[in-house]
């Protein structure tokens, strides 16, 4: 039968790489639980989950301090068959759930999920940027996603970020 003749389009299984971030509240069991609730999403399963890791907040406030705690931060290979878009709708709900708001850009968080690489596709649309238009800036991003897919991250985009502090919590 030729694709789509049964009237059901059927989306190919990838492999995403989502990253976890929080740093309000039980920021450690706000991630561990959230890499379970990825887990459970349909059509979906999470293959690998990285450690734990500890990083000081990227945002200043107006006097140069770290705007918050420390974040907890991780990356998780999840197997999907969810289009992108829906993935991404997914990844928001769980934000909401997990009580975020956005009071203003890159302002303390509960949970912030996102998706940085889904299979090998470029994504470019008003709400989703794939691969993650900022993932090879950023130490908490590259270093776990290095340790469950080494061969996604060279030595050299690892040295690019070795300035910024990055503390496995849980090795
Ligand atoms: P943030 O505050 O960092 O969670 O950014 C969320 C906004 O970024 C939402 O409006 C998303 O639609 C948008 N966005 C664009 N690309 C991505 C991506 N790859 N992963 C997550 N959010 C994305």
């Amino acid at each position: 039968m030729p694709a789509g003749a049964s009237g059901k389009e059927t989306t190919p299984q990838v492999t995403a790489y989502v990253a976890l971030g929080a740093n309000l509240g039980d920021a450690e069991a706000t991630v561990r639980q959230a890499m379970d609730a990825l887990d459970r999403l349909p059509l979906s399963r999470v293959l690998r989950r990285s450690s734990l890791y500890r990083t000081a907040p990227v945002a200043r406030d107006c006097a140069g301090r770290a705007d918050g705690p420390d974040y907890i931060n991780a990356v998780v290979a999840l197997d999907t068959r969810l289009p992108a878009l829906d993935l991404l709708d997914r990844l928001q709900a769980l934000e909401l759930a997990a009580g975020r708001e956005r009071p203003y850009p890159d302002a303390p968080r509960t949970l912030d999920l996102d998706l940085l690489l889904y299979g090998d596709a470029r994504i470019d649309s008003p709400c989703l940027s794939v691969p993650h238009p900022r993932m090879m800036q950023r130490a908490f991003v590259l270093v776990p996603l290095a340790e469950i897919a080494p061969g996604l991250v060279s030595e050299a985009q690892l040295r690019a970020v070795a300035n910024q502090a990055i503390t496995r919590v849980d090795a």
